[in-house]
């Protein structure tokens, strides 16, 4: 079931799905705020990793 993070719970270590974890702020770092993102694909997954603190989201 989704769900919102909360900032203060979230660890840059583990990579949140998407889907359980939407964004609070469409395009925002649930985090820190920032909308400015780094983008990846592993795996076939697309990544998405917030250049200011480094949470990341499979989307
Ligand atoms: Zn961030």
């Amino acid at each position: 079931m989704a769900r919102l993070l909360e900032p203060e719970e979230i660890d840059v270590n583990i990579v949140y799905d998407f889907k359980e974890f939407p964004d609070k702020n469409s395009g925002r770092c649930d985090k820190c705020g920032n909308t400015l993102f780094k983008s990846s694909v592993k795996n076939g997954i697309f990544m998405r990793e917030c250049r200011q603190c480094g949470m990341k989201k499979s989307i």
